[in-house]
This record gives C-alpha cells, structure tokens and sequence, in this order.
C-alpha cells in the first residue's frame, strides 16, 4: 500500500484553512511543523481535565496531572529508545544545549577542547564560546564541504587528546546534510571524549530512533520542530554522565535538603527540571512520540524520497537559483537552501507568499558562520515534512520559475 498524503495531511488541522480562499503550501518546517489532531487533543484533554502542578499537589487532580507528565516522559523515552530517568525536559533545544554548556562544561578545565563545526545552529555555538569566555576552554572547528557537509577528514586534525566533548549537529538546519555519526563517535572514542548530538532537525524525521544506539552522549531536541507544543524539549544524557552534572537552573523541586546555608539535589532528570515545568506542553511531546509510532514510515520514506527528488530536479532546471546543500537524496534531510542570483532573499520569501501561498523562510537561519563560510548574507529556506504534497514543491517551483525570470 502506497502513502496516502491527503489522508496524511488530512490530520493537521491548520492545513485544510485556506488564507484568502487559497491552499497553504507551509514549507517553513524545519522553523516549525504543525501539530495533528492527536496532538492537539491530547493538550485540550489535558488542560480541560488534569490541569494541577505535578508533585506537590495532595490531592487527585495533582497526582493526574503528575501521571500525565511521568507518563509524557515515559513515552518520549521510549521513542528514542533511552530510559526515563535519562530524559531532562527543558524549554526547547536551545534550553537543553545551554543545560548541557554550563553543567557538563562546569566540569570542564581550562586547556580542555570542545569541537564543533560550521555546520552548528547559534544556539549549538554560543553556549560553548560563552564557556569558553568564563572557564578558559578551547573551541576548534570541523570545516564544511562545498556540498554543505561537514568535513570529516579534518577529524585527525581537530579531534586532539586535549579534546573532552565533539558538539554536533545530526542534521543542518540549512544544507540538510546528515552527519556521519559513526565516524565522529570513533573518533571521540579514540580520545575518551564525549558526543553531543543536537537533533533539532533529524528528531521530526522518521518513527522511533535508537539514540542510545547512536553511542553518543547527550541528544537535544525541540518539540516544536517534532509536532508537539513550543516551549518543551529534551535533552537526553547518558545516566552516568547526568549524575556527575551539577544542577544548572536551581530552585523549586530539583532538590534533596535545603539548609540555610546548603543544599543537595534531587537525582537525574529532576536535578535539572527546576520550578513548574511545562507541563501540558510535555503531555504534547508524549502525544506526538506516540503519534510518530504508529505512522507508517517505510511508506512516508519513500513519499518523501519522491518529494526530494522532485524539488532538486526541479531547482536543477531553474536558470539563477543556487542550492546551498547536497544536490543528491543521499543522507540529506528535505531542507533546502538557495539563492537567486539578482534578488534578495527576503524579496524571494515575500513575493512566494503573497503570489502563491508559500510560507517559506529568508535569513541567516542562525548560521551566521556557515552563511560567512559560502560567502551569503543569507539564503531562502523550503523544508518538507510528510504532509507537504507535490502540490505543494511546484507551488514553490512555480513561485521561484516566476520571481527568476521577473531578475532576468
Ligand atoms: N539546533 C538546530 C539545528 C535548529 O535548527 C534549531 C532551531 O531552528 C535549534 C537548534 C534551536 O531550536 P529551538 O529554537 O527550538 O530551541
């Protein structure tokens, strides 16, 4: 049985409105995806009938509320394949990549290395130099290739015994690139250094996933990247390494015994879950991995194989227009960036909205070093998830065929 992408699609409420009698053809998913039914009414259900703080209530709405959020955490676990006192719920992937900077990195000495690349997202790069600034640590950099890869035959250069931590993207929020995870881990394993992984991107794409599997350390993800709410996220960490973290945010709940003058802290995840958290937000991510589950992935793999393949042929034939990313289907997310050669690249965006429904996004895309690197100020963005339909790649081929030949 093939896909069926209407049906598919037919779960995302905010896809079947058409602003101004139109079809949203929304390729802006790698900002954002939208959320399903299942989703939504699993944060409505929430909200209208286990609405309490978690673990401090006496009562039974409080232990609901408290079942709802151990059992989100639960099956976010089980989506990736880890245990659930591994799994920490912070704000986002930015919230998990700055836990992971300051509680891992405070355990870090000065003359220590970390590597990254130019591939990071901000937020994978500023949490490190701002540890760099306070404790005297060293960043050295995995180049990228022309194609938008990272450039792994740099790894026996910048991969030194000096090295504590590789930081990386799984995938580029520009190029789209796959990292090759098994070679950095060999070479992290070679110098007893640990792996970061930020999943920001690769998390929405397929079912279940073995992160532990991966031999990495700690991996970071949004949930609204991932068909879940804003303002909830993961950051996965081995339970051996957690435990050796001091806390990062500190307050209500993540702690031991209070003294006047001390305190000690609660075990992981909780040590690193001060204050209320985000809680119908958490029963949203647990929704959405139970979602992502019975979704037929070897079926959607092959829609969106189609679906890359059409949008590179596609961008191929169109005279002006630059991808910045790998032109083939191998080991590449559905994430394209391009240029246009005589237009700027917000023109591009707005001129696809307004003339052909497409939400797209222009910019940087907080990756000022790899914009510095291709020599861009900035690049359009289109990115797919398995409810985008072919109509929806021509609506955006037509669109970009209509603004080149407007700059010839
Ligand atoms: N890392 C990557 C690769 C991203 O694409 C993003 C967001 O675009 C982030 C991190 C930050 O995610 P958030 O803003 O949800 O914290």
């Amino acid at each position: 049985m093939g896909f069926d992408a209407t049906a598919f699609r037919r779960q995302f409420p905010i896809l079947a409105t058409e602003p101004g009698g139109r079809p949203l053809h929304y390729l802006d998913n790698a900002a954002t995806s939208q959320m399903p039914r299942a989703v939504l009414d699993a944060v409505v259900a929430h909200e209208t009938t286990r609405r309490a703080n978690v673990f401090r209530g006496n009562h039974s709405l409080g232990d609901a509320a408290t079942d709802a959020y151990d059992g989100a955490r639960q099956s976010v676990a089980g989506h990736i394949g880890v245990s659930p006192d591994e799994v920490v719920f912070t704000s986002g992937a930015t919230g998990a990549l700055n836990l992971a900077a300051h509680s891992f990195g405070s355990l870090l000495e000065s003359g220590d290395e970390i590597v990254l690349s130019r591939l990071e997202h901000h937020s994978n790069l500023i949490p490190w130099q701002l540890l760099r600034d306070r404790h005297g640590v060293m960043l050295r950099e995995i180049p990228v290739t022309p194609e938008g890869r990272l450039d792994l035959t740099s790894l026996d250069r910048v991969v030194t015994p000096r090295c504590r931590l590789i930081a990386l993207t799984h995938a580029s929020n520009v190029t789209g690139a796959i990292t090759d995870v098994a070679a950095v881990v060999a070479a992290a394993q070679a110098v007893g250094a640990r792996v970061l992984l930020d999943g920001a991107q690769r998390a929405p794409h397929g079912g279940p996933f073995d992160v532990a599997g991966l031999g990495v350390d700690f991996y970071a993800f949004s949930g609204h990247k991932m068909y879940a709410p804003n303002g909830i996220g993961v950051l996965w960490g081995r339970h051996d390494v957690l435990a050796e973290m001091p806390p990062f945010l500190a307050g209500g709940h993540m702690i031991d015994r209070v003294r006047w003058d001390r305190a000690s802290y609660a075990p992981p995840p909780l040590r690193f879950e001060a204050g209320t958290p985000p809680i119908a937000q958490a029963v949203g991510l647990g929704a959405a991995a139970r979602w992502l589950k019975t979704q037929d992935w070897p079926a959607i793999r092959a829609h969106m194989d189609g679906l890359m393949t059409r949008m590179l042929d596609g961008l191929a034939s169109l005279p002006g227009v630059r991808l910045v990313g790998p032109a083939s289907i191998e080991h590449r997310l559905p994430v394209f960036s391009l240029t246009v050669d005589g237009r700027e690249a917000q023109e591009v965006c707005r001129a696809l909205d307004h003339g052909y429904g497409v939400a797209l996004r222009s910019g940087h895309h907080c990756a000022q070093p790899l914009m510095d690197a291709f020599g861009v100020a900035g690049t359009v963005r289109a990115s797919l998830l398995p409810y985008n339909t072919a109509e929806d790649v021509d609506a955006f081929l037509d669109g970009l065929a209509g603004v080149t030949s407007r700059a010839a």
